[in-house]
Order: C-alpha cells, then sequence, then structure tokens
C-alpha cells in the first residue's frame, strides 16, 4: 500500500485561499506512488473538492457526526461528506478531544458511521506530555486505540488509517523521535485484530526536513500534516521527501 499524507488545515484557509493554495499546489508535480489528501474546513470543503473531483489527491474532511440527518444544528453527517467528494475523515483529533469534549465513545461513533457509509476514516490518537512523562504513554494510546476501534471487526479496523499524534508535538515544532514513534505504532498493531493491516501514520510538527526518518521505518505509513500543509510549495516539498525516504 503506498504511504499517505494529509494536510489537516485545521481552522486555516477561506474558500479565496484555499483556491489560491490549489492554482499552486496543483500545478506541482508530485510522485504518483504517495497518496496525498486535503482536509478543509467545511466552508471550503465544496470549493476543494471541485478542484480535486477526479484527479489523484483525496479530498477528507476534519470531523464528522454519525448521525445520518436531523436535528443536529451545526453538524455534518457522512453523506453530506461522500456527496461534496470526500473520500476521508479525520476523527477524533486532539483538538476535538480538547476542546470539543471528544471521548473514545464519540470517536468510536464516528468511526462507525464513516465506513458505514464509505469513508475512511483516520482516528487520532496521542498520550499527553504529562502522561508521557509518567511513563503512561504506551498504555494511553494503547487504551484510545481500542476503545475508538471498538466493535468494527478485524475487516472495518483494516479499512481504517491511524493517526498516532503526541499531543506535545502538535503544532510545538517539537517533534516525536522517529524510533520512538515507530515502536509505540508497533504496539499499536498488535493491540487491535486487523490493524497490522492498515496503515498507521504519524502526526507533530512533521515538516519537509523530518519527514524521510519516519517513511523509512517499517510501522509508519506516512504523516498527518497540520502547520507546514498550509504552504503550496512546502507541502509539496514534504511529499517529495517523503517519497525519498520511503523504505
Ligand atoms: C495536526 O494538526 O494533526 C498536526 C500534526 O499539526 P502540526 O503538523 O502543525 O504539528
Amino acid at each position: 500500500m503506498n504511504h499517505l499524507v494529509v494536510a489537516n488545515w485545521k481552522m486555516h484557509m477561506t474558500g479565496t485561499q484555499a483556491s489560491a493554495f490549489l492554482d499552486d499546489f496543483l500545478a506541482r508535480v508530485l510522485p504518483d506512488d504517495v497518496d496525498v489528501a486535503i482536509a478543509p474546513p467545511f466552508t471550503a470543503i465544496a470549493r476543494v473538492g471541485d478542484r480535486l473531483r477526479g484527479g489523484a489527491i483525496a479530498l477528507a474532511a476534519q470531523d464528522v457526526f454519525w448521525e445520518q440527518s436531523g436535528a443536529y444544528t451545526g453538524e455534518v453527517s457522512p453523506p453530506m461528506l461522500t456527496d461534496a467528494g470526500c473520500t476521508y475523515v479525520i476523527v477524533g483529533h486532539s483538538e476535538r478531544r480538547q476542546y470539543f469534549g471528544e471521548t473514545d465513545e464519540t470517536v468510536n461513533r464516528k468511526a462507525r458511521a464513516a465506513l458505514a457509509n464509505g469513508l475512511t476514516p483516520i482516528v487520532c490518537v496521542g498520550e499527553s506530555g504529562a502522561e508521557r512523562d509518567a511513563g503512561e504513554a504506551l498504555a494511553r494510546v494503547v487504551a484510545q486505540t481500542r476503545a475508538s476501534l471498538d466493535g468494527l471487526g478485524r475487516d472495518g479496523v483494516a479499512r481504517v488509517v491511524m493517526a498516532y499524534e503526541p499531543l506535545w508535538a502538535i503544532g510545538t515544532g517539537k517533534n516525536c523521535d522517529a524510533d520512538d514513534a515507530d515502536a509505540t505504532m508497533c504496539a499499536m498493531r498488535a493491540s487491535v485484530d486487523g490493524l497490522r493491516d492498515a496503515r498507521i501514520l504519524y502526526g507533530g510538527s512533521m515538516k519537509a526536513e523530518n519527514v524521510a526518518a519516519y517513511a523509512r521505518k517499517p510501522n509508519i505509513d506516512g504523516g498527518l500534516v497540520g502547520g507546514a500543509s498550509l504552504d503550496p510549495a512546502g507541502f509539496a516539498a514534504l511529499i517529495l521527501a517523503a517519497r525519498q525516504g520511503m523504505r
């Protein structure tokens, strides 16, 4: 399976800015054996989806609700995402867990709903700095992984993309050592039946200068990229560097 690099634009990019990004980014030559997805904010998703339709770059959403439709003001359903052209959806990003009360249970409901609607969930897990300092990182990540994937079954688990994102590395410039990340992801694979066949991404201050070190590790299948995905030249350079480093 190809490596996968996902741009998480978070709450950045108006529709106009997204169009300008794509004018530049889509003109660049990218390797055809690295899968790429872009997750814009909801307000830009239709515009970005229209530009990506029929091309090699996939559209992702940053979140989803688990119901198909109904009186859930402010929420977006899986069929709305597939209609917009999404094939991936990020669920359980640490910022959603931290600021918006997401729990392993809600992440699990979202992952199930995504799969049931033909979307690939990108399920995020990761320990805090305090948990790492207390020697609890591995236990925390394995517990989150098991709870988030509960009841998906072997086939469902194999269709998920996991993202290991240590909280202390997100947006801080302090990326996790690639050997440490690989060891954690190896433990994740062993913790749930089916995860050996799934892709697991690293996320946390990934950039063009450090991506190759991750890409060559046996348990790391790409990256979930925040800050370094906002500049088209920098993001393209990161994808090329990932290709160089691929095992
Ligand atoms: C993220 O938002 O998932 C992320 C990894 O952010 P950054 O690359 O900015 O650390």
